[in-house]
């Protein structure tokens, strides 16, 4: 994939309720490794962040993880990735995640999640990026966000174009396929 070297990845310190998220967060960390891709992702050792990052470690992928030094203790920096760096605030952290990566991919998450995956489309919206920005949907956990998005501009808050800023993917497989067919130079 010679025109996408890393992509991050926002997914919940939790793993949430229904296997199927591990199941993808895994998934996503083995194909990114699979796909020579470098994962840039918030360092945790806990939750879905834990079971992505140990997958992609697994098959020998590139890991990065970028976490606030007052976070390191609560959310457990990852002892297996040797790449973690310590930025001083969460707003430092998610600028250091943008700039070291090349599409952004949202898992299911909670508010964290959110948080990361919002201020990246509005930074898109601003014009500060033309980045890649895929929802990664497992059982429906894309619906909120899209619905959110959907009735900004039902009501009048947003352009039609605020929808064309992320795309949703039906899971793992078809994400891990779109970030190829973008890395295809001309697309
Ligand atoms: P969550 O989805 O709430 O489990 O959080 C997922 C990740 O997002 C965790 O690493 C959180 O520390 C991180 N996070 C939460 N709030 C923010 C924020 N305001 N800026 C950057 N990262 C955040």
């Amino acid at each position: 994939m010679p025109g996408l070297r890393a992509v991050a990845v926002f997914c919940g310190s939790r793993e949430g309720n229904d296997p199927a998220f591990a199941v993808a967060a895994a998934a996503l960390g083995r194909g990114l490794a699979e796909a020579g891709l470098r994962l840039v992702y918030g360092g945790g050792g806990i939750g879905l962040m834990r079971v992505l990052a140990d997958a992609a470690l697994a098959a020998g992928g590139q890991v990065t993880g970028v976490m606030p030094a007052f976070l390191r203790r609560r959310e457990v920096a990852h002892p297996e990735v040797a790449d973690l760096i310590t930025t001083d605030s969460m707003q430092a952290r998610k600028r250091l995640m943008f700039e070291l990566s090349d599409a952004f991919v949202a898992l299911p998450g909670g508010l964290g999640t959110l948080d990361e995956t919002v201020e990246i489309l509005t930074w898109r919206q601003l014009g500060r990026h033309a980045k890649p920005v895929l929802l990664c949907d497992v059982a429906g956990s894309a619906a909120p966000l899209v619905a959110v998005v959907e009735a900004a501009i039902a009501q009048g808050f947003a352009g039609p174009e605020a929808r064309a800023m992320f795309e949703v993917t039906a899971g793992v497989g078809p994400t891990l396929t779109r970030l190829a067919m973008l890395a295809q130079p001309g697309l």
